[in-house]
Parts: structure tokens; sequence; C-alpha cells
């Protein structure tokens, strides 16, 4: 592995002349109520950013009761006028790609030379969703019963409830606040405690673009914000990004009020290789595939599983691929891998590595802090892992892979499946009829063949079992933002047949 040690002139400067304590509700910029508000942290640096507000009860009852005067208004404007104000917000994202990717290099600590893609991703959404609200349909219209004819509308719900987690955080905010408001709602949005600069320089970019009290953001933390938020009676739906506790949490809270719940939560993704892949293709495809964002990716390939024959070549791949990995402060362009997100993480991540070696696991690379300084963890690789223990069960959401030996197929996809979670999954084959069949046994929301992580606006992201309920990105994404309702009319008894 190459790393470097933070060097001062490539660290970010501060963006002092974007947050200053406060929240973003009814199109204007409120002061928080408590003063001292939150530490935003540089990862790389563990250096105080800024603070933003901590915002409780009060603050949220504010924003909501916004967003619903703001909602009728805004989901009876024609969906071409919605889509021209998404549109012109991308090209707000587009223009200002350069500073949301400073803000996000800063504040989440992803690497500066391939942020920009996330940036410009979350502008495609928006123009994805822009012209997918104006396609809107209910299935069938006619006449079910003598002497009616019936329709379906496909409605707004109303307010919703947005938190999104640290890993992605623009990202993750435009996937839901592009259908939430393509649809006709309109939204209170609680960005993690953590990151949430680009969140708030998003709010900016639309100030002048979205009407006042249709798009409200809220900072402050899960356990008083974001609870608040998830049992507010007057919110209509919830839908979150975050860990599989906290989507347990939420769905409890925002069950007393019987609200729409969405979950996009943990996973623990498998990567199947069989004898006949190719293993060069296969440490290349892993290389971003695991340690993409230090890892901290709900669709991480966490782990590999290998069959016998491949494990030799595939191990040996994969070492070299791991130790040429540049890691390092976020700011240098030739970055590949930066710190992870924030400490209590960190420490969360080693904390992980440290009960494996304890069980038995080894580690052949990696497994120690990278700069010494800053809440970097080297890129890891673990063997003699037991299926069963933690580090291959539970969701460890950083730059660490395990790699399991499987007897043949058909025990290689039982390890795949045998997890609680089921967010995404690849194999790696040559022979498309073992392809196919993996793709239909493997019991996650998204099966890629021959890659792992690739996604596009186009098509549904969502998780199976433990991974949470519902879809972002593509036309059904819509569907979580809107409800069907049935009109049926009485005709009049002309007498004809
Ligand atoms: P958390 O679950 O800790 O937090 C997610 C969001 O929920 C944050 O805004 C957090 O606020 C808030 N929150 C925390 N507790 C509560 C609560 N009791 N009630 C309401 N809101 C709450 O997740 P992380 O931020 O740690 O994000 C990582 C998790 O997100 C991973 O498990 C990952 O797999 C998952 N994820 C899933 C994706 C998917 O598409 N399925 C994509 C990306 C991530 P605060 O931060 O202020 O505490």
């Amino acid at each position: 592995m190459s790393s470097s040690s933070t060097d001062t002139s490539t660290a970010l400067q501060p963006a002092t002349e974007l947050i200053e304590n406060r929240n973003y509700i009814d199109g204007s910029w409120v002061d928080a109520a408590d003063e001292v508000g939150l530490e935003v942290i540089d990862p790389a640096t563990e250096d105080v950013i800024t603070r933003v507000p901590a915002a409780g009860e009060p603050e949220v009852d504010l924003a909501v009761a916004a967003a619903r005067r703001a909602s009728g208004p805004w989901s009876r404007r024609p969906p071409r006028e919605r889509a021209d104000l998404l549109m012109a917000l991308a090209d707000r994202i587009d223009a200002d790609v350069a500073e949301l990717s400073r803000l996000e290099t800063l504040n989440a600590g992803h690497p500066i030379g391939v942020v920009g893609g996330e940036m410009r991703s979350a502008a495609d959404r928006l123009r994805f969703f822009a012209g997918a609200g104006r396609c809107l349909e209910g299935r069938a219209a006619g006449e079910y019963a003598a002497g009616y004819t019936s329709i379906i509308r496909r409605e707004a719900i109303g307010v919703a409830g947005l938190i999104t987690p640290w890993n992605y955080p623009l990202l993750t905010a435009v996937t839901k606040l592009a259908p939430a408001l393509a649809a006709g709602n309109s939204v209170v949005l609680k960005p993690s405690e953590q990151t949430p600069l680009s969140t708030l320089r998003l709010a900016a970019l639309a100030a002048d673009v979205l009407p006042p009290g249709v798009h409200n953001v809220l900072t402050g933390l899960g356990s008083v914000a974001g609870a608040a938020i998830a049992r507010h009676a007057d919110i209509d739906l919830i839908s979150l990004t975050g860990g599989t506790q906290t989507g347990r949490d939420v769905a409890a809270r925002a069950a007393q009020t019987l609200k729409r719940v969405h979950l996009e939560l943990g996973g623990k993704a498998p990567a199947v290789v069989l004898d006949d892949a190719d293993p060069a293709e296969v440490a290349r495809s892993l290389r971003a595939a695991s340690f993409w964002n230090a890892g901290q990716d709900c669709s991480a390939a966490a782990r590999v599983i290998v069959t016998r024959r491949a494990y030799d070549d595939v191990m040996a791949a994969l070492l070299s691929e791991v130790g040429t990995l540049h890691v390092g402060p976020p700011a240098d362009p030739a970055v590949e891998m930066g710190p992870l997100t924030h400490e209590r993480h960190r420490d969360a991540v080693v904390g992980f590595l440290e009960r494996a070696v304890a069980a038995g696991g080894r580690i052949v690379a990696g497994g120690g802090n990278a700069t010494g300084h800053g809440y970097f963890v080297e890129p890891t690789v673990m063997v003699d892992v037991d299926h069963h223990s933690e580090i291959v069960q539970r969701e460890v959401f950083g730059p660490v892979v395990t790699v399991q030996r499987a007897d043949d197929d058909g025990h290689a996809l039982q390890l795949a499946n045998d997890v609680e979670y089921g967010l995404g999954a690849s194999v790696f084959t040559r022979d498309v009829g073992v392809a196919m069949d993996a793709a239909r046994r493997l019991d996650f929301g998204t099966v890629w063949i021959n890659d792992h992580g690739a996604v596009t606006a186009e098509m549904p992201w969502g998780g199976f079992k433990q991974s949470g309920h519902g879809k972002e990105r593509s036309v059904y994404s819509l569907e979580e933002y809107t409800q069907i309702k049935h009109v049926m009319i009485k005709l009049p008894d002309s007498g004809a047949s």
C-alpha cells in the first residue's frame, strides 16, 4: 500500500462563508435556537470546520408547518413546471461541482480526484426525475361495473421526511429529494449530523429556484431531530437511508401515526467468484467495489467467496491490487482512498478488526491506521474467518474484506445468501448459464454479473430482508412518493347498450 502523510499544502480551507449555525426553513435561513450547535469535523485532520444547529422539536415543527403550507400549491403545479425547476436545480449543481466537491472532501473525506462524479450523478438524478415525474401513470381506466366508469389518479402524498446518512451526503439527499419533489411532495430533509455541509450548500443553491417551504433542511442529532421527524403527526411519509437498527427505530416511531416508511438500510454484499473467472479481472473490480469511499458503501463487496480451484490465484491478484491502492489526504488529487468519515465510526471499524483477530481471523493485508493522523484505516483483507463470526455476518462499513473458500458453486451461493442482509451481490464467471442461474438464486435487490457496484439513475435500487424495503432511483422510486386514488363515476342511464 502506498500512503502519504497529511500535507497542509493540499488541505482544503473551511467553508466559513457557508454555515453560520442556521437551518433552512420556509425559504429563509433561521438562526439555531441552541447557540452551541454541533461541531462538524474534517476527518483527514480531526480539525473542527464549523458548527451547525442541533435542531429539536420546535425547529422540526416549524419546518413541517412550512412544508405543509407549501405542499398543496406545489402538488397542483403542472408536472412540467416542477420539472423545469428541478432541471434548473440540476444546472445549479453542475455549475457548482467544484464547491460541492470541496465540501464533500473537506467534511466526508471523499478523494477530490473522484468526488465530482457524485455531484454530476446528483444532477443527473434530478434530470431523470424531472422527466419521469411528467409520465406518472395509473394502470387502468374503464368500465369495471355496469353503469360506472373508473379512473386511477396517482397523487403526491404530502410532506415527506427525508433522513440521510454520512457516506454519500449530497448524492443520497438528491436521490430522495428528486423523486419526492417531482411527484409533488414538499420535504423536510435532515442530513447526518456528521456531514451536513453539502446538503446545506444544496439548500443555498435551491433557495431562489424552489418556492419557499417546498424544501426545508434541518441539521441535528438522529436521536433528537431524526426521531422528531419520524414520529411527527403531520409528516406523511418517511424515507430513511441508514443502518438497520435505525430503520427499526424509525419504523417503530412512524407506526404511531401509520405514516408510510421507505427504508434503505445496511448491506453485507458478497462477491461470488467461481472457478472459471479471470482472477485479474475480479481483483480489478474488487479494487473499486470493496475500497471505493473506504468501503463506506452499503453495497461494498465486503465478502469475497471463492470456489476452491480459483482461490489461490484470486487471493494473489487481490493482494496485488490492494497493495497499490493510494491512501492519503483526500485533498490530494492522486489519492484513491481517504479517511473514514468520523471518529466514532473509525473506532467501530477498528473494534471489528480486533474482535475478528481474537476470534481467529488472520489479517493478510492492512489492518492499521494508514497515516497515524486522521480517521484512516488501511485497506484490509482478512482470511480464516468463520462464516458465523461477527466479521462475516455484520456490516463493518469500512475498507475491510473477508475472503472465504467455498467447496463448489452451490456452496458459494449458500454462503452468499446466509446473512441477514439482501442489498447487493455479484457473481464472476464466464459461463452465461451459470451466471443467470446464480442471479436467480441470489437473494439480493441487485445482482451484478462480472462486475460489482455499477449503478444508474434508470434502474431500481433497494434491499431484501434486513436491508429494507422500497426502491430508489428509476420510475419505481416514484411509487414510494405517490399514492393511488380510484375515482368511480356513475354514468347517466342513457338507455344505450
Ligand atoms: P445511521 O443509521 O446512524 O444514520 C442515518 C441517518 O439517520 C442519520 O441522519 C442519523 O442522524 C439518523 N438517525 C440516527 N438515529 C436515528 C433515530 N433513532 N431516528 C431517526 N433518525 C436517526 O447510519 P449512518 O449515518 O451510520 O450511515 C451508514 C448506514 O447507512 C449503513 O448501515 C449503510 O449500509 C446504510 N446505507 C444504506 C444505503 C442503501 O442504499 N441501502 C446507502 C448508504 C448507506 P445522525 O447522523 O445525526 O445521528
